[in-house]
């Protein structure tokens, strides 16, 4: 007999990646999913997934909801991947993102530590903890600056996790993920709107897209091999926390360069900040505006991972590196467009 998971997040990127890996290494894979009056099953439905989990309506809200859930379906292993999961989001609603993204860490939290304190018990913290970088490359060890209610919500869900170790000698695991995409990427994800416009652009559907800041890098990689790492860290004997990333930062400007370049078209970028305008080398037609309405309220300039004690201790590794993502994403969302 399999063991059986929880996921919160189902709907999600990594939801649906996780639910595919669980399922083939023969778990029973619950997910929970919030009340909403049109379900967004999509990504299960494109992993060829949806029929195997079995959905249960849970909010992360709701401790009692959380607590009769464990005590129904009896998982071994949760995997907390929900949250309000968009920074630009989380300075217009800090609030809500506290209650999903933090305290939302401590209902789970209670309800693991009331129902079975053996469960094992995965936390989706994140490289945005990291904010204002103390250090370069971030390590398990480098001191968080977080520049956003959301990153800051992410932090007490990591400290929470570890004091419940600590405290209740829960088997707590806070996986630092750095950036990970996919195409199963929400599209307000700067990514994905760029793979997606380039896409657009390239079916002449649309002309140009605006983006926020370009200069600022990110330590990206493949959400798929990335729940691979979440699973691992409740494999090992004692509970800790991980790094996850690839070791290589890359700007949004060559995300956009790069995809651009596969769809066969060059950028030529003149003017400067928000006066900054990316035009096709051929044709002189504008491909990409800057607008200082996607600029954050507190911007974090470089995230870079030093992912060795995963590598170490867990034996994971990224096999997709930035310009294989990129190819990745486009190839998706021009398939998606044809
Ligand atoms: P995502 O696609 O935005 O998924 C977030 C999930 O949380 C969605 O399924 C969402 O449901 C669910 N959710 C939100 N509020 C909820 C609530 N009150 N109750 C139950 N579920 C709720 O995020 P992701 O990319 O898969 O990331 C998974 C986790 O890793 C998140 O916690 C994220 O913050 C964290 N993380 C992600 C990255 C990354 O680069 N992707 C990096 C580091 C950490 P709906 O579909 O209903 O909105």
């Amino acid at each position: 007999m399999g063991k059986n998971a929880f996921i919160t997040g189902i709907t999600g990127q990594d939801g649906a990646y996780l639910a595919q890996f669980l399922l083939n290494k023969g778990y029973k894979v619950y997910g929970g999913y919030r009340r909403t009056s049109s379900p967004n099953f999509w990504r299960l439905e494109e992993l060829g997934v949806f029929k195997d989990v079995e959905l249960l309506e849970v909010d992360i809200l709701d401790t009692g909801n959380l607590i009769r859930t464990f005590d129904r379906y009896k998982p071994e292993e949760v995997y907390n991947l929900a949250a309000q999961s968009f920074v630009a989001v989380s300075f217009e609603k800090p609030v809500l993102t506290g209650e999903i993204t933090a305290i939302g860490v401590t209902r789970m939290l209670e309800a693991v530590r009331i129902v079975n304190p053996g469960i094992k018990f995965y936390q989706a913290s994140s490289s945005e903890m990291f904010g204002k970088v103390q250090e370069v490359p971030q390590t398990e060890k480098t001191p968080f600056y977080p520049r956003s209610p959301y990153a800051a919500a992410k932090l007490y869900g990591h400290w929470i996790t570890v004091n419940y170790r600590e405290s209740f000698n829960i088997f707590g695991c806070s996986g630092i993920l750095f950036n990970h995409e996919s195409p199963l990427r929400g599209i307000e994800f700067v990514t994905r709107k760029i793979s997606d416009a380039v896409a657009r652009i390239h079916y002449g559907k649309q002309e140009f897209f605006e983006i926020g800041s370009m200069d600022a890098k990110r330590d990206w990689g493949f959400a798929k091999e990335f729940v691979e790492a979440q699973w691992m860290m409740l494999q090992q004997p004692a509970p800790e926390d991980y790094v996850v990333a690839t070791g290589e930062a890359h700007s949004v400007r060559e995300f956009i360069e790069h995809s651009f370049e596969y769809i066969g078209k060059k950028i030529v970028w003149k003017g400067k900040g928000p006066e900054e305008i990316g035009s096709d080398s051929k044709t002189g037609k504008p491909l990409v505006k800057v607008n200082p309405k996607f600029f954050r309220p507190a911007e974090v300039e470089l995230l870079l991972g030093d992912f060795t004690k995963a590598r170490t201790r867990l034996g994971w590794e990224p096999r997709v590196k930035f310009k294989e993502l990129v190819e990745i994403m486009i190839k998706r969302d021009l398939d998606r467009l044809k």
